[in-house]
């Protein structure tokens, strides 16, 4: 699936290019504005709720990438 969100600027849909984690439960993922006359990059802030998992941690997986148009 395409993650995707509104443009701010011209409502035209953003499509996710990168993911940048910050801490196990934030991250920051960098859009693009599909619309080329537009093409505007924004930042988002992803924060999970509930902060912590109820379970223990297991150990890191070494993923950095997540593939975004799968
Ligand atoms: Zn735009």
């Amino acid at each position: 699936m395409r993650f995707t969100m509104a443009c701010p600027h011209c409502g035209s849909r953003g499509i996710a290019r990168a993911l940048e984690k910050v801490s196990d439960v934030e991250y920051l993922i960098d859009f693009q504005c599909d619309e080329v006359t537009c093409s505007h990059a924004y930042r988002t802030r992803v924060q999970m709720e509930p902060p912590e998992l109820p379970i223990p941690k297991r150990p890191r997986r070494a993923t950095s990438e997540f593939d975004f148009d799968r």
